[in-house]
């Protein structure tokens, strides 16, 4: 090779891997694979397709064996680790002993009504994989992370939370997906199961509007500490404190999993008031949503409180949330909160795709400062504002520049006011402080 080609080419490498190495969590496929665990290892499953056309495809000779009208398909586990594939009541049509995609064509609404071994029926967004395992049949459900989120968020947190707590949690859950997508590689053939131990996801019949519509206004949006998806655990009610991760695991610190106090210095907890929400109570006066909180940090192993807790009390406080909420601060002031010093980013599916992989994360809070205490409301930097500028000129995203700040912040104490603080923050303000309590 030409020397001075060489330099170049070693120039660019090291231009741009640093930036490549912080973005690649952003680059995750959009398409996950969810073990259907919960259905176990039954000898059948019957599938049918909403448009009553159904694709079969085969991974391992990466041809489709069947395309064409289906009401019902039957798929049943055979001896010797193979499965035959039954359309519509016909003679059994095809063996198989590795796995086969079973995809709805035809117009929306595109899914397909699941019966593992004759149980209760379930219909999945995307593509459904069976294989043989095991003497029976696994199923794993292959869906756009965002249909996936669609369910997981109305299982994880109370169905009439406040818009902003299902803002947050979606961010929360979708952060704790990509960050857990390697929890079951190794001889599984899915990325994350349908039960607790990842997230509860039970297909399309546990989706609700009010968790759609957050899944829609975050699309794509983790939070981020360093180059890593942050670990966006997230609890029932702190008891008015939240605890450090030490305390509750020991293991070494967490930056943003710090114990605190789950309020403003003087008031009620978050979460002494999203609890009464949820309950139907007559609410205690909600107090006005602070233009800054300074986080009443506690020692590592303190785990004092002030009423009963429920869970593991790190992280986020969902009735905190709903509480925070109520009062009025948006989701990017909930998770600054509960998360000090992790910084929002954008998935790159969900990017506008003339951005090149290694442009910077799009980042909307800094990192904490100690002894300081200044705006909760978290800004877009100068890099999100050229981004929004690019994106309105080449008009591809057919959105101004305002309409993405609005929905990027929906609180209700937004103003005009608040919206040049964002245009015009400068990356030297800290987005949200600490104090030790
Ligand atoms: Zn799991
Ligand atoms: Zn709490």
């Amino acid at each position: 090779m030409n020397s001075n080609i060489r330099l170049l080419f070693l120039l660019f490498v090291l231009l741009i891997s640093p930036a490549y190495a912080q973005s690649s969590c952003l680059n995750a496929d959009r398409n996950i694979r969810i073990g259907l665990v919960s259905q176990g290892l039954p000898e059948t499953w019957k599938i049918e397709p909403s448009t009553g056309f159904i694709e079969i495809f085969d991974v391992k000779k990466r041809q489709s064996v069947y395309s064409g009208k289906a009401a019902q398909i039957v798929i049943s586990a055979m001896k010797g680790g193979k499965m035959k594939v039954a359309v519509d009541e016909r003679k059994s049509l095809y063996y198989f002993s590795n796995e086969l995609l079973f995809s709805a064509v035809g117009r929306a609404p595109i899914n397909l009504k699941v019966l593992a071994g004759g149980k209760k029926s379930y219909s999945y967004r995307g593509t459904l994989a069976i294989s043989p395992q095991k003497g029976g049949l696994r199923g794993v459900n292959i869906v756009d992370i965002e249909d996936y989120l669609k369910s997981v968020v109305p299982s994880e947190i109370y169905n009439r939370a406040p818009d902003a707590a299902q803002q947050a949690q979606t961010i929360a859950a979708r952060t704790y997906a990509v960050r857990n997508l390697k929890r079951h590689s190794g001889s599984e053939n899915f990325q994350l199961c349908d039960k607790v131990h990842c997230q509860v996801y039970s297909g399309i019949a546990r989706e609700i509007k009010v968790a759609t519509n957050a899944v829609k206004a975050t699309n794509g949006k983790i939070l981020i500490y360093g180059s890593e998806p942050a670990n966006t655990v997230y609890h029932s009610n702190c008891g008015g404190y939240i605890i450090d991760s030490r305390a509750a695991w020991k293991g070494s610190e967490v930056p943003y999993l710090i114990g605190h106090y789950d309020g403003v210095v003087g008031q009620k907890p978050f979460c002494h008031f999203g609890k009464q929400i949820k309950l139907n109570q007559n609410t205690d006066k909600l107090p006005k949503p602070q233009a800054s909180i300074t986080i009443a940090k506690m020692q590592a192993q303190a785990t004092k409180s002030t009423h009963k807790n429920f869970g593991h009390r790190v992280g986020m406080c969902q009735d905190g949330a709903i509480g925070m909420a109520a009062i009025g601060y948006n989701s990017r002031q909930l998770l600054a909160f509960y998360y000090p010093g992790t910084k929002m980013a954008t998935m790159n599916y969900a990017v506008d795709g003339s951005q090149p992989v290694e442009e910077a994360p799009v980042v909307v809070a800094a990192a904490p400062r100690p002894t300081q205490t200044v705006s909760l409301v978290a800004p877009p930097n100068p890099t999100q504002i050229s981004a929004l500028q690019r994106n309105s000129k080449t008009g591809q995203s057919g959105r101004s520049i305002k309409d993405t700040l609005k929905q990027v912040s929906t609180s209700r104490i937004d103003s005009a006011a608040t919206s040049l603080r964002k245009i015009f923050w400068t990356p030297g303000q800290p987005g949200i402080s600490r104090s030790i309590y």
